[in-house]
């Protein structure tokens, strides 16, 4: 068995499922929220793990200790988990307001 385990930041996982295409054996996207999880450990070579740990478009799955999972695992189940496609509350929605269609259109005097 491998020195370290691999454990994905479902609360980041954007669901796109890459990493799934990749290490089939090892990431599993689950049906409920979306989310990638590691359902086994000694799944795929190490070399594909890494491989799918390099598509991961938001840094979410890491190498760890088998001693950090279980605390890693407690964690995930305090995070809440949002449904994708629903922006973060802690996000800022918008940095600039909408422009409106009264300072983008002229007014014309006729005489
Ligand atoms: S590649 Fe990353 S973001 Fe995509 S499903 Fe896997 S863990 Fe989630």
């Amino acid at each position: 068995m491998r020195q370290k385990a691999v454990w994905v930041d479902e609360a980041v996982c954007i669901g796109c499922r890459y990493c799934a295409h990749v290490a089939c054996n090892t990431f599993l996207v689950e049906p409920t929220w979306g989310r990638s999880r590691a359902i086994r450990q000694n799944g795929d070579s190490g070399d594909r793990i890494q491989e799918a740990i390099d598509t991961c478009p938001v840094d979410c799955i890491h190498w760890v200790t088998y001693e950090q999972l279980p605390a890693l695992e407690a964690q995930l189940d305090q995070q809440e988990i949002l449904p994708l496609g629903v922006p973060s509350p802690a996000r800022l929605k918008r940095t600039l307001p909408r422009a409106t269609a009264a300072i983008a259109a002229p007014v014309i005097q006729r005489s």
